[in-house]
């Protein structure tokens, strides 16, 4: 069945609201907070450790770290509490986007069992299971996704146990690497052009010779497609192949997107049909789909990428996270005088979906004579 992906009509008169058609928490997220509180429930008295944060969302973390549980590592990997520290007796919660094989050894070496208190999503255990897959028929694996993101670590970690793997962070590495495909680049820089990319013993002579491309979950689709398209017709042309040989040179990967970030990127597309004046994208800033929401509003208006409702201070500034710059910075005069104002909201898959209620009361609160929620709601009845 066609997806409707139209976004919904808040009006409330001067201010209209779109609002995204699917937004916020996925599967994945609010199966990983369920386990997450019911583990510390059922452990009292234990020291409860997340391996890094349980979701990109500052106040689902907040939340964790009050009732006591604490981070082994920070989001790029790097060790806050030493794994020597852990003994058999403390409970190890796996977040949702999966941890490496040496993590989970480590674990059990210790005698903590990785898979007691392990939320990771089943659409990124479906990606490992691709991986695996076209591990078993020899090709090998690129993975479109952050290098230094946990999901891409895991996802790294768990193909280069049964394949030769490499990571390509965006096209122009996808181009980058083409390059040693088709023999146009020397074989000796791939070692340092693909540093801590690649997996041990990488052999760029025969190990690039059948490849399938899988991802990061929450990468654009659009740009998976392209690298994954593009890569595909580099494979045709080398080995001079057709649609119906590719199969001998470049695995069908076509399904490893999760539904989530399909969905709420979907609905993005829908919002960018509307004629709205600029769009809020709520989401904690270090959370991979939603930035690429943001990136995918910027391209048509201007965006503003927010944490909190908070962080609309009045109804001319707005402390916003400027994926460029990489920090928050504060914009004057952010609603326009246009009547009726109209603004897309949408917001990430680890974002509750209370924070876009409370956006959206923020913005309400600047329009004295706009219909209340009340009033709006009972419209829809
Ligand atoms: S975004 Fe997708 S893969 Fe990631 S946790 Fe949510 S459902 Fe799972």
């Amino acid at each position: 069945m066609k997806k409707d992906f139209s976004p919904t009509l808040l009006d409330f008169g001067p201010l209209q609201i779109y609002l995204a058609r699917h937004f916020g928490f996925c599967y994945g997220v609010e199966n990983a907070i369920e386990i997450a509180f019911k583990t510390i429930e059922e452990n009292p008295g234990k020291r409860i450790f997340l391996l890094s944060e349980m979701i990109h969302n500052p106040q689902v973390n907040a939340d964790l770290l009050e009732k006591g549980v604490v981070f082994l590592q920070d989001t790029r990997g790097q060790q806050v509490i030493p794994f020597e520290s852990l003994t058999k007796d403390d409970v190890v919660i796996i977040p949702a986007f999966g941890t490496t094989l040496a993590i989970e050894k480590k674990l059990e070496d210790t005698g903590i069992p990785s898979h007691k208190y392990n939320t990771t999503c089943p659409f990124v255990e479906k990606v490992w299971n691709r991986s695996e897959q076209i591990a078993k028929n020899n090709y090998t694996v690129v993975v479109h996704g952050k290098p230094t993101h946990e999901e891409t670590r895991a996802t790294f970690s768990h193909a280069a146990a049964n394949t030769p793997t490499i990571i390509v962070n965006d096209m122009a590495e996808a181009i980058a690497l083409a390059k040693y495909i088709t023999g146009e680049k020397n074989a000796m820089d791939l070692e340092k052009e693909f540093a801590g990319k690649f997996s041990e013993g990488f052999d760029v002579t025969k190990d690039l010779e059948r490849i399938g491309v899988v991802n990061q979950t929450t990468m654009l689709a659009s740009d998976t497609q392209a690298i994954s398209d593009f890569l595909k017709q580099v494979m045709l042309e080398k080995y001079k192949l057709d649609p119906a040989t590719i199969e001998e040179r470049f695995a069908d990967t076509r399904d490893t997107l999760c539904y989530a970030t399909n969905d709420n990127q979907s609905a993005v597309y829908g919002l960018l049909e509307t004629d709205a004046d600029l769009a809020i994208i709520v989401g904690g800033y270090n959370s991979s789909n939603t930035s690429h929401l943001v990136e995918l509003c910027e391209e048509k208006l201007p965006a503003y990428f927010i944490n909190s409702a908070e962080k609309i201070i009045s109804a001319e500034n707005i402390s916003h996270y400027d994926l460029h710059k990489k920090q928050e910075i504060i914009t004057t005069n952010f609603l326009p005088a246009t009547k009726p104002l109209k603004i897309l909201i949408t917001s990430g898959a680890s974002c509750p979906d209370a924070l876009v209620e409370e956006v959206i009361n923020k913005l309400l609160s600047f329009f004295p004579a706009v219909k209340t929620s009340a009033a709006l709601i009972s419209s829809f009845a």
